[in-house]
């Protein structure tokens, strides 16, 4: 059997899920719940690339500004001024749903 090598989604819905995650909607029928803590964490610019240590602080963690760039970036403008772009690619790798959780994307490798 082929592998099923995941296509290429696209951003279709974005909304606020409460106050502490956002929810992404795919174009391949996925959804996802990232809490904004994590976006922050994981931002991908240069300044934090990707791995912020230490405590968040509260400011850091709320959203003023949520929007698509097109189908394939989300902007986060948080409350403390810092911008965040993320490319589809990249969201769908910090996914933690049950089901990217349970299916990691490795390939198998042959006995
Ligand atoms: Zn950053
Ligand atoms: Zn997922």
């Amino acid at each position: 059997m082929a592998l099923i090598k995941p296509k290429n989604p696209k951003i279709k819905g974005l909304n606020e899920v409460g106050r502490y995650a956002i929810g992404v909607q795919w174009t391949d029928g996925h959804d996802s719940i990232y809490p904004l803590d994590n976006l922050r964490r994981r931002c991908p610019c240069d300044a934090c690339m990707g791995a912020v240590e230490g405590e968040i602080p509260a400011a850091s963690r709320r959203l003023e500004r949520l929007s698509r760039l097109g189908d394939n970036a989300m902007f986060l403008g948080w409350i403390d001024g810092h911008e965040t772009i993320y490319t589809t690619r990249q969201l769908r790798d910090i996914c933690r749903c049950a089901y990217c959780v349970a299916e990691p994307e490795r390939p198998i490798t042959g006995g």
